[in-house]
């Protein structure tokens, strides 16, 4: 379904981004990883896909480097036809002991990241007549927790952000959506995981299962490969006129 597109995912060398990835690389895209993971265990992940697997190992705080990947993505692949900005970081501590430096780092690797891919990209979808821009924000885009201020402030921004890139380009073939995974258990997750272990004294079983208590009724995780496949849905003729949407995939978590 998707022989011929090439689809570039930001942070991709582990977690939701390889999932991503790998269901977009089944349908036959060409993939651009990125990511400071190890890249060669990623790229074995794609073994047997039918499109081409690149790798760019820009930095996402740095605008100079988003423009080296963007034009890396043009000048080997023709252009970036399916762009899911992905990359992100976490870090946990209340307003008054926040260091300047980790929001500085959240808000470029979160938000401002997908400001220049998109500005990059979008000219190229503009003139080709088909583009699929999918934000990774979270329910943190949606609702806040205590002591992530940093991330929820741009989780939310990369929802108005959403919202005006789909408006900008609602008549152009593009469409720009956002999708809002609740706990995913991936190494960003774990290390949130491993904090409430030695905080509370309890295995690592028992850390996720009070994780999940707290905020996510099914108790489930979503999966990298669930968020896979509602990007790939985003990328059918059946999404064409999804325009700005925030689509939570949570459990429940904003249902209550
Ligand atoms: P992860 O830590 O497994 O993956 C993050 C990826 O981003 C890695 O490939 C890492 O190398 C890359 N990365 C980090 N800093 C980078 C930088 N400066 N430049 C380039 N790449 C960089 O995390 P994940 O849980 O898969 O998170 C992926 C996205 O999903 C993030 O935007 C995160 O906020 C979002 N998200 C995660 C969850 C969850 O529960 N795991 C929930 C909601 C939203």
């Amino acid at each position: 379904m998707l022989t011929g597109k090439t689809a570039l995912v930001t942070g991709s060398t582990s977690g939701i981004g390889l999932g991503i990835a790998q269901v977009l690389a089944r349908q036959g895209a060409n993939i651009v990883l990125n990511g400071f993971g190890d890249v060669d265990a990623a790229k074995a992940a794609f073994a047997g896909s039918k499109g081409r697997i690149g790798y760019h190992g820009a930095d996402m705080s740095k605008a100079s480097e988003i423009e080296a990947m963007m034009a890396y993505a043009a000048s080997e692949f023709g252009g970036t036809d399916i762009l899911v900005n992905n990359a992100g970081i976490q870090h946990v501590a209340s307003i008054e002991d926040f260091p300047a430096d980790r929001w500085d780092a959240i808000i470029a690797i979160n938000l401002t990241s997908a400001f220049h891919t998109t500005r990059l990209a979008v000219p190229g979808m503009k003139s080709r007549g088909w583009g699929r821009i999918i934000n990774i924000a979270s329910v943190h885009g949606l609702v806040a927790s205590a002591q992530k201020s940093a991330y929820v402030a741009a989780k939310h921004g990369i929802i108005g952000l959403t919202k005006t890139v789909a408006l900008e380009t609602a008549t152009t073939g593009i469409t720009c959506n956002a999708i809002c995974p609740g706990w995913v258990l991936t190494p960003l997750v774990q290390k949130q995981v491993d904090a409430r272990a030695a905080k509370d004294g309890v295995d690592d079983a028992e850390a996720k299962r009070r994780l999940l208590a707290e905020k996510q009724p099914s108790l489930q995780f979503t999966t990298p490969e669930q968020l896979g496949e509602v990007a790939l849905f985003l990328c059918t003729p059946a999404a064409t006129n999804m325009q700005g949407m925030a689509l939570n995939i949570d459990g429940g978590w904003v249902a209550q």
